[in-house]
């Protein structure tokens, strides 16, 4: 070992949080510092936070403590970070640096200043930074699958929402940029891509004074890579021509994320997302007919300031209506800062818990009935871990996204029509797609045996 002291990092949050700690990861281990997984002896740790709601703070801050109470050298990045600089460096004298949403890849020089004795505080009041395809990067995820962040921030103001002050306004990368990154992932043999930033349908507004994520799908259809996802697709986004990019791209999977929030009118505009309630009904039919097969996965929040019965009853109606795939639930969470933080009419906790727990009763069959239609057919999976106990093997399909959907339970190959062969995994090595029979669901996960491809 060198004289340069080693680091570890501790990851919160969502995947925009993890690209950064990769893109953290990988200057450091360019710069020369050893990267330790032990939290417990490497000589500074670094928190990756994250500040969207108050479960999560709460989580970030027990972490911290945590590391405090070891005595360990903590950097804080992240959402935190930002959110509360001067009061982490006045509360935790642990806290040997504090670094923004957008100067994380400065990491380095800061980590040599703090070495030389001082207590950085490194923290853009507006974040601007993006990384692209030339910032080291050290992946985090499983072997075949890859986060590809294509813009960063964003420029709604919706009132529940603490992020555009965090992550400051949108900024999007080149298409070459994009591409030119998907081509090295695609080279290190990742099998599934998945786009994201705050509203991927607005990619490119900023640098190119349109969205263009019709010409992006269309650009990343060329780079040799099977599966290429993408999350937060606004429905007013979703154009005649980027359904069409979706409808002829064939690595991009049919599989639409779309961040409805909430369906009635009345709530949408008080959330400031007056857009969305005249296009709800009608976008998601549009949808369902140009992609027959497209997997939809939503999320709500359920307990926004001033939702009476009457809303909770629409918002219910329409989630029986479509027929989500998957449904995400949030029960709101007043963010100082935020428009919707000294709203009227607060709800009380338990009605939100209350109302939480029927649109996820509600949902539930209906996961369930979609589930059941993959019963019987030959899908992709992607493999992605393995029990090293029973040898079964977890995947996941098109249809499930990683971390928010289910899995794929992957048992025994099916040598010959009707007959299981010895639970080989020669043909089903980690980080690569095998066909499986799916011979049972869940209202979450899938189960199915691996079929020969021979
Ligand atoms: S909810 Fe999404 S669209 Fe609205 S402000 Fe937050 S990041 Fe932007």
């Amino acid at each position: 070992m060198g004289d340069k002291p080693t680091i570890a990092i501790s990851h919160l949050g969502c995947e925009k949080n993890r690209i950064d700690t990769e893109h953290m990861l990988g200057l450091l281990v360019e710069a020369g510092y050893g990267v330790d997984t032990n939290e417990e002896l490497a000589d500074y740790v670094i928190v990756n936070t994250c500040s969207f709601i108050e479960a999560a703070r709460e989580e970030s801050v027990r972490t911290l403590v945590e590391l405090a109470e070891a005595n360990k050298k903590i950097v804080i990045t992240g959402c935190m970070a930002q959110h509360f600089q001067e009061q982490l460096l006045e509360e935790l004298p642990e806290a040997v640096a504090v670094i923004g949403t957008g100067d994380y890849h400065k990491i380095v020089n800061v980590i040599e200043r703090v070495e030389q004795g001082e207590r950085v505080k490194q923290v853009s009041a507006e974040p601007t930074y993006i990384a692209d395809e030339n910032t080291p990067r050290y992946r985090t995820t499983t072997e075949g699958v890859a986060y590809l962040r294509v813009a960063e921030g964003c420029d709604y103001r919706c009132a529940f929402c603490i992020i555009p002050y965090l992550r400051g306004n949108q900024r999007s990368r080149t298409i070459e940029s994009i591409v030119a990154e998907a081509k090295q992932l695609a080279s290190q043999g990742v099998k599934e891509i998945i786009l994201i930033s705050q509203i991927t349908t607005n990619y490119g507004l900023d640098i190119y004074g349109k969205p263009k994520l019709a010409e992006l799908l269309r650009a990343l259809g060329e780079v040799d890579v099977p599966w290429i996802r993408m999350h937060y697709a606004y429905p007013t986004g979703l154009t005649p021509e980027v359904i069409a990019a979706i409808q002829e791209t064939p690595n991009f999977l049919p599989y639409l994320d779309l961040p409805l929030q909430h369906s009635h009118p009345e709530i949408l505009r008080a959330m400031n997302r007056p857009w969305q309630g005249r296009v709800n009904d009608g976008i998601i039919d549009r949808i369902k007919t140009a992609l027959p097969s497209a997997v939809l996965r939503t999320t709500f929040i359920v307990g926004f300031p001033g939702e009476t019965q009457e809303h909770f009853e629409h918002l219910l109606e329409f989630i029986q209506r479509h027929e989500f795939d998957h449904v995400g639930v949030f029960t709101f969470s007043p963010e100082e800062g935020t428009p919707a933080y000294n709203l009227p009419n607060q709800l009380p906790k338990e009605v939100m818990a209350d109302r939480h727990h029927r649109v996820m009763e509600l949902q539930q069959p209906i996961s369930q009935k979609q589930n059941q239609q993959e019963v019987g057919k030959i899908v992709d999976v992607l493999i992605e871990q393995e029990n090293p106990e029973s040898g079964e093997l977890i995947g996941r399909s098109g249809r499930f996204s990683p971390e928010v959907d289910g899995q794929v339970y992957v048992k025994g190959v099916l040598l010959e029509r009707g007959k299981l062969g010895e639970a080989s995994h020669r043909e089903a090595k980690l980080g690569t797609i095998v066909p499986v029979a799916i011979h049972s669901a869940d209202a979450y996960d899938l189960y199915g045996q691996i079929v020969d491809s021979n």
